[in-house]
């Protein structure tokens, strides 16, 4: 097992140094306005036998710091991303997943700095990171740190896969973030479930005691779309709207 983690690392760490990792884009829709909120950069490997997703490899390297260089370069790539689509009148919201070991290394902010600075007509309010609820409990007052430096910066930071990670409600009262995105595990089978409605529902009026916008993940059908609006849900994400698409395909999506 170690000889095959071994394997993956480096492969993973060749795909980087050749070119061969690339950043999706998936669209963010506002539910209030109809607008595009932004979108979410999500690694891919390009390999002869086709598209690989991160589930596949990230987290055999999540340990390792080359998880740090990975996410250097989607940062720098999506920041540069979202510089162009500014240019041309685009929406340019990027949203970035960050690991836990990245955004708990010391040189985080200064990476973040580093990438604003160094890409011309970046602008650090189009930013937004992503950080897994599972991270921020496990190192809470560090995590909580970061994010606060973060947002000294103008960077807003989203909770992602919120619900996955048993945090209590006292945790997320403490953790300054903008933005809470609701796992796609509770908006699937939704409308069938009146219990996971529920907890949708729940969440909901939570993120707007705290002011935080809310996101839901994952949504696929008409259904789930109009009962998250009735819900007061701000923005959803998913297939319904569409599936992750390389950078050249972004204009030609865009409605109207
Ligand atoms: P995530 O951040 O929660 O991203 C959303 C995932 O849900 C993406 O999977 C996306 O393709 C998928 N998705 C979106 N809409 C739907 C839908 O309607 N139905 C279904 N079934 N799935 C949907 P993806 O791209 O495979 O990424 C998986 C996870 O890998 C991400 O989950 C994120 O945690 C991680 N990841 C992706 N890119 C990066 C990265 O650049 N850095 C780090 N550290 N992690 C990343
Ligand atoms: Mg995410
Ligand atoms: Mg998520």
């Amino acid at each position: 097992l170690a000889r095959e983690r071994r394997s993956t690392l480096g492969r993973v760490r060749s795909a980087l140094e050749n070119g061969d990792l690339s950043i999706y884009y998936q669209p963010q829709i506002d539910l209030r306005s109809n607008d595009i909120r932004g979108f979410e950069a999500l690694l891919r490997w390009n390999r002869e036998d086709g598209v690989i997703l991160p589930g596949a490899f990230l987290p055999e390297i999540e340990n390792n710091d080359l998880i740090c260089d990975i996410g250097r370069y989607v940062l720098r790539g999506a920041v540069e991303q979202s510089a162009l689509w500014r240019r041309l009148g685009l929406a340019s919201h990027v949203s970035v997943n960050i690991a836990g070991r990245h955004l708990q290394h010391p040189e985080f902010i200064d990476d973040l700095k580093a990438v604003i600075e160094s890409v011309p007509g970046a602008h650090v309010s189009d930013l937004e990171i992503e950080i897994l609820e599972t991270t921020a409990i496990n190192d809470f007052e560090r995590t909580r740190d970061i994010i606060l430096r973060c947002r000294a910066l103008g960077i807003r930071v989203a909770l992602d896969d919120f619900g996955t990670g048993y945090s209590s409600l006292a945790y997320l009262s403490q953790l300054p973030v903008q933005t809470v995105k609701i796992d796609r595990l509770f908006v699937n089978r939704m409308i069938n479930e009146e219990r996971r409605k529920a907890v949708v529902q729940a969440i909901i009026n939570i993120a707007g005691v705290f002011g935080h916008d809310v996101i839901a993940e994952g949504v696929e059908t008409y259904e789930q779309r109009a009962a998250l609006a009735e819900m007061g849900c701000h923005a959803i994400q998913g297939f319904y709207i569409a599936t992750p698409m390389p950078e050249d395909q972004v204009p030609a999506w865009i409605p109207g």
